[in-house]
């Protein structure tokens, strides 16, 4: 039965985390996480789960799912509401792994394979608009062969929807051109474009990179025209991608049914959670298409993606970020999960397997939140 929760807002540079832990009568508890807006996702567990959610059977992820989603979803769908179910739904997860003795991944069906394939996010020490083969090649020396950049952003916020001259074209293309020029194909580079284009732009860049062979063109228009994407889609040979802040499977349908993109990129902490991160995952799969897991939050979130790429049977390849894993999340937690070889290892459990360190309550970029009956 759960007794009682904290929420735990953390102060991590310009975004919040949230972390949710869910303390029960046997004395177990589950660890959840969302981003980047703490007291909007706080007040909503606050008001509108926790009198659900104290004194349930934590054991019944699908119900309290369907039944908080429920008591949100009239007043939106999206937003706060579902970034809040989405920590509560990976706390539940964490509980019922622990409570089984078992990794999150096993409940999930299983390991899928071995080690996960990743991409680093690069938010990095070297920067990839002035050092973009520097980078690759640092990034390849530590057995990483996939990298994801976003060269055009200056550009687009330069123009602001002017139209994308000759020489802001080659400005952008300028950091992937260098690097097959120097390293060939050794690495797959994916371009992001954070919907900052519109769409007869985003179709002369996406075909003047076709030469270059990125491994994905990313949210090159805003989100919330389907139709513009499927356009922009049968205008290029490029996969497209999209996704990262959509929510819930019926969000999602909209892209598989519309053919918006070719690699599905549900964030765990923000689509619903881990079981709605499966359940699109699912319904990619009858569509051929692979899921990229968007994995660009905290570390708790980084642990929970590790648990739903080790088991997906239509993985791609998942997202991490090397400044995270290797300075940001430090200390925070009582374990890291980091890459061997290029690859993450299985993550361990029980239920996620990490949990935070005693001392992080007490530290001053952090403040606590007890919820009861
Ligand atoms: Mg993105």
């Amino acid at each position: 039965m759960i007794q009682y929760s904290r929420g735990i807002r953390v102060h991590a540079g310009l975004i919040d985390w949230l972390w949710v832990r869910i303390h029960t009568d046997t004395g177990l508890t589950g660890l959840g996480e969302t981003y980047p807006c703490s007291p909007a996702e706080l007040g909503v567990i606050e008001r509108s789960f926790a009198p659900h959610l104290l004194g349930a059977d934590p054991l019944n992820i699908d119900k309290l799912w369907a039944d908080l989603f429920l008591g949100v979803s009239y007043h939106g769908w999206a937003g706060a509401e579902v970034r809040a179910l989405s920590a509560i739904d990976m706390a539940l997860w964490d509980l019922a792994g622990k409570h089984a003795n078992l990794p999150v991944y096993q409940l999930l069906g299983g390991a899928s394979r071995q080690t996960i394939p990743i991409y680093n996010t690069c938010y990095d020490h070297l920067d990839f608009h002035k050092e973009p083969v520097r980078l690759a090649r640092e990034l390849l020396e530590s057995g990483i062969r996939a990298m994801k950049i976003w060269p055009f952003d200056p550009v687009a916020l330069r123009l602001r929807g002017e139209r994308l001259s000759p020489q802001g074209l080659q400005e952008g293309l300028e950091p992937l051109r260098l690097i097959r020029q120097e390293l060939g194909d050794a690495i797959a580079v994916a371009m992001e474009f954070h919907g900052y284009w519109h769409l007869p732009d985003a179709i002369r860049i996406a075909k003047a990179l076709e030469p270059y062979d990125p491994m994905w063109l990313e949210e090159m228009l805003p989100q919330d025209n389907l139709a513009a994407y499927r356009e922009l889609a049968s205008a290029t040979c490029l996969p497209l991608t999209i996704s990262e802040r959509l929510m819930t499977r019926w969000g999602f349908r909209e892209v598989l049914h519309n053919r918006a993109a070719r690699v599905i990129m549900p964030d765990i902490s923000w689509c619903g959670g881990i079981s709605e991160a499966k359940k699109i995952a699912a319904m990619a799969e009858t569509e051929y298409l692979p899921v990229a897991p968007h994995n660009c939050g905290g570390p708790v979130l980084h642990f929970a993606s590790a648990h739903l790429a080790a088991n997906l049977t239509n993985l791609y390849i998942l997202e991490t970020v090397r400044r995270h894993y290797l300075d940001e999340y430090r200390g925070l937690l009582t374990a890291d999960l980091l890459p061997i070889n290029g690859r993450l290892p299985l993550p361990p459990g029980p239920g996620l397997g990490v949990d935070l360190m005693p001392d992080v309550l007490t530290r001053p970029n952090v403040c606590v939140t007890h919820l009861r009956a």
